[in-house]
């Protein structure tokens, strides 16, 4: 029997003129992820997408398991191509959801005949597989309002699909429809969950990270790769740049007053990922700032910081609370490495005492005592670059 995998579009529908491109690519960035799993053809009818594998023995559990990471499927099912013959439908639907069957308590049948040539009408199929599922699971009870499961039988042109109940997409946009943005990443449990967030509007992602070796470990640039690997399951491939940020911090530290130096060192680090991300054709910044958090996301601070960059800087955490934050992170599986214990650049320096209202004028004036051109020119000119899938 042939399996095939429908995926429902999600806000992609909403979209009219543009639809086609979007579809594809959502239909694009779908084959990639699938890619070393064997060939696949999509075949978009209406809000639905077929995926269809073209080789044989095609783990497709793993295949369902991709999807429901790529953003722009509101939903998927695995589902039975079958002949459209309303008997192969009645003998095969009971085998084909045996299991679900099994486990279900309450039931019901939901069709959709899209063929209005088939010769039976929707209410006739509902009826028929109905009474002969009740009969080969007699424990099964009909409940239309609020079943355990549906068993949805849906009539196209080429095939008939069997399947049970839809699994959740990762919903947004496809990856890479908005465009291009740069992801400011740390350590820490904040900034893999906006980069998530923002490829889930539909960015593409690089990623900028901060290194100050021999203060900072090599293991906390191995922790950064692994956040990555998580975020790029759902935003697909991510050029990683490693910046190294040693000199600027200890020149920072060397003069400029202690009370802002966390605020300096963010400056320095939004300049130096403004000029990668116009490198890379980027449009923003992403960071995972919060209001109110640390010293240095006052709304005072948050305003200095901009101020060093002309490039938008997009903070989707911005109003959440950090409760939020860490479902996010549980549910992207970055919480467990992001609370590893490795120390990143922000905590070597910490100011005892911050500024949480500083003035842009009196932080412009004290970054002055730096040789900024020459030390960004340094640090990007040392960085490594890598690409993360
Ligand atoms: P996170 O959990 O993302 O580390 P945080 O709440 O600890 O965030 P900060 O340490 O103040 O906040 O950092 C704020 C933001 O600055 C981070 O979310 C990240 O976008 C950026 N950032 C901080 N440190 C680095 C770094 N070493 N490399 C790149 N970006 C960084
Ligand atoms: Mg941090």
């Amino acid at each position: 029997m042939k399996e095939v995998i429908l995926l429902k579009n999600g806000e992609l529908a909403l979209k009219g003129l543009n639809r086609r491109t979007f579809e594809d690519i959502l239909v694009r960035n779908a084959l990639w992820r699938l890619a070393d799993l064997g060939r696949f053809r999509f075949v978009p009818s209406q809000s639905t997408i077929m995926a269809e594998p073209l080789d044989e023995d095609i783990d497709l559990d793993e295949a369902v398991d991709r999807l429901t990471r790529v953003f722009g499927f509101a939903g998927l099912s695995r589902a039975a191509a079958v002949e459209k013959d309303m008997n192969t439908i009645l003998s095969m639907t009971g085998d084909y959801l045996a299991k679900e069957l099994l486990a279900a308590r309450t039931f019901k049948v939901n069709a959709k005949r899209s063929d209005k040539k088939f010769p039976f009408d929707s209410p006739q199929i509902c009826m028929d597989l109905g009474e002969v599922l009740l009969e080969s699971y007699p424990h099964l009870q009909v409940d239309v309002r609020n079943p355990e499961l549906t068993v949805t039988v849906e009539i196209r042109d080429k095939y008939a699909f069997i399947h049970g109940n839809q699994i959740k997409g990762a919903g947004g946009m496809p990856v890479s429809s908005s465009g291009k943005a740069a992801l400011l990443i740390s350590g820490g449990i904040d900034s893999p969950v906006a980069g998530w967030m923002m490829a889930k509007r539909g960015l593409s992602l690089i990623a900028v990270h901060f290194a100050s070796p021999p203060y900072t470990s090599p293991k906390a640039e191995i922790k950064v790769h692994n956040l990555l690997k998580k975020v790029a399951a759902y935003s697909g491939r991510i050029t990683l740049f490693v910046v190294p940020f040693t000199e600027i911090q200890e020149q920072i530290k060397d003069n400029c007053p202690e009370e802002l130096f966390t605020l300096i060192m963010r400056r320095m680090m939004m300049k130096i990922a403004e000029i990668i991300a116009l490198r890379e054709n980027c449009g923003a910044l992403i960071t995972g700032e919060c209001v109110g958090q640390v010293a240095s996301q006052t709304m005072q601070s948050l305003a200095v910081t901009n101020a060093a960059v002309d490039l938008p800087v997009f903070r989707p955490l911005i109003g959440m609370d950090k409760e939020d934050v860490v479902l996010l992170s549980r549910k992207i599986d970055t919480f467990d490495i992001s609370i590893q214990p490795y120390e990143d650049c922000c905590t070597i320096f910490t100011p005892k005492h911050p500024r949480t209202r500083p003035k842009l004028e009196y932080v412009v004036k004290a970054e002055n005592m730096l040789d900024i051109d020459l030390l960004i020119t340094e640090a990007v000119n040392g960085m490594k670059i890598m690409n993360i899938h």
